[in-house]
């Protein structure tokens, strides 16, 4: 039997679950303050070396940086599900070597140039100095190295608050970041950190006089702070991405994509399938073939009933819920369940609740509707106008593009999992930053730079 992509993560997570970790030692000291005003001072201090290095240097503290993601990616993993237990170690091991491999660095500032009778023009990309970050608990490690690479290249170095659920995970990164620089024959704290952050250290952080930009990823709350600072920011927010099957598309590589994207660190990705929108015409096929070869287990309505009781306890997002697997999710409930299920399905109406709130956690409500129209139009209203990220299954370009056209959103996935637009089984570069809110997108190196332009007049055109 040929070799599939959920026979390589089982193989995965069956090997890790087999394997013993070395304790891990707590997180050393390096870019790690007890104060926020200090942070931002080293990492003023560091920006001040990083600005006079050459673009090589720089991106050889980039390559140290990933080789020793490559190398902790194990120990990340780990202490990122121990701490937040949220996820699952095999796919947060796959999302960390995809971080290292995939981000961009220096390639990444680049120069536009005019050259004519009046002389040569340039506009060059450099560095605003010292970046805010505000980072969540769902990705924090991989955000965080995510975040530093880009913003490095730029140029910048960084200050981080991170999520407090996921302190020790993130203080760990900014820690193995700083020893890279080191070893690469940078300077130290090129990315800092308070040792407590709280909400309090980051409106500091927002508020200081020393950092001109801010990126925030995480849910609204969040965003509309940053975007209420005065300063500029880049927001990359909430999602509640649909994913779209019309008559047309193959329903079992379908069936198979949607689940892998869906379950793919237990739900924990913005950009992860959040609930399907599907034909009538080809809705029984799809679940039958979620249930039957993908390890959907389907639920009743009064299954449904007692997951929302729990799940949104009170009408409130229950923490301990999300990024769990589903077998805890259904064991929540007093439903055990064979390992090889993965993922809860069920049918239902657009506004059930477990359907139109953005749980991050494998269950996949399926919302039937009689034609393509009545999709685009469900699919665009769960979508919250977020603009985040949105997948369809589709061979007819008309339908792909009318749905591409009303969604609108950063990232629009078509016959794939949705991991496949971060670089994952798919082209183009990782980040963990959708600035989805204020429109850079998919953030990298060049987002984190200010344009300047160079004017030579009636010189230096030599053509
Ligand atoms: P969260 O909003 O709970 O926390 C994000 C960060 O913001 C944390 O560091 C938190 O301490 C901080 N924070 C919250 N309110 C703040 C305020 N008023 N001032 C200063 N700091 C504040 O998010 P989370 O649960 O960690 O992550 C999940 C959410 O983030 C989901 O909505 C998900 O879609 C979104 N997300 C978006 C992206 C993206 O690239 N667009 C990436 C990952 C997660």
């Amino acid at each position: 039997m040929p070799l599939n992509e959920k026979m390589v993560q089982d193989v995965v997570k069956e090997v890790l679950a087999s394997m013993k970790f070395p304790e891990v030692e707590a997180a050393g000291e390096h870019g790690v303050f007890e104060d926020m005003d200090e942070a931002v001072l080293a990492a003023g201090r560091a920006q001040k070396v990083i600005r006079k290095m050459s673009m090589d240097q720089r991106e050889k503290i980039i390559s140290a940086i990933r080789r020793k993601t490559h190398e902790n990616a194990e120990t990340l993993a780990r202490i990122g599900v121990e701490e937040t237990g949220m996820g699952n170690v095999g796919d947060k091991i796959l999302k960390h070597h995809l971080v290292a491999d995939k981000t961009p660095g220096t390639e990444d500032i680049t120069t536009t140039a005019w050259s004519g009778d009046r002389g040569l023009t340039l506009v060059e990309m450099g560095p605003f100095g010292v970046i805010g970050a505000i980072t969540p608990c769902t990705n924090p490690s991989e955000t965080v190295i995510c975040n530093s690479i880009g913003m490095i290249a730029g140029g910048n170095t960084v200050v981080f608050n991170p999520h407090p659920a996921a302190v020790k995970t993130s203080l760990f990164a900014v820690n193995m970041i700083n020893e890279a620089s080191l070893e690469a024959g940078g300077p130290d704290h090129v990315a800092c950190s308070v040792a407590k952050p709280t909400i309090e250290s980051g409106n500091i952080m927002m508020n200081h006089k020393d950092i001109p930009l801010i990126a925030a990823t995480g849910g609204p709350g969040v965003v509309t702070a940053v975007l209420s600072s005065g300063k500029r920011g880049i927001g990359a927010g909430a999602g509640n991405p649909p994913v779209l099957v019309d008559e047309t598309a193959d329903i079992r590589k379908a069936a198979r994509d949607i689940v892998n994207g869906c379950v793919f660190d237990n739900n924990l990705p913005c950009i992860a399938e959040k609930e399907v929108v599907a034909l009538d015409g080809i809705a029984d096929e799809l679940i039958h073939d979620m249930s039957a070869e993908n390890g959907c287990y389907i639920i009743g309505k009064d299954e449904q009933e007692a997951l929302t009781a729990v799940v949104l306890a009170g009408g409130k997002l229950n923490r301990k819920c999300v990024g769990r697997d589903a077998r805890t999710l259904l064991s929540m409930i007093g439903i055990t369940v064979p390992p090889d299920i993965r993922c809860i399905v069920f049918e239902g109406e657009k506004e059930h609740p477990l359907i139109a709130t953005e749980l991050m956690m494998p269950i996949l409500g399926i919302v039937r509707v009689k034609d393509f129209d009545e999709a685009v139009e469900t699919a665009v209203w769960l979508e919250h106008g977020n603009r985040h990220s949105a997948h369809i299954h589709s061979k007819n370009i008309d339908n792909i593009t009318k749905y591409a056209k009303a969604i609108d959103t950063a990232i629009l996935v078509k016959n794939a999992p949705s991991y496949a637009a971060i670089g994952f089984g798919g082209e183009g570069f990782c980040t963990f930053t959708i600035a989805s809110r204020t429109g850079e997108g998919l953030t990298s190196a060049s987002t984190f730079t200010k344009r300047r332009r160079c004017v030579m007049s009636d010189s230096l055109c030599i053509r």
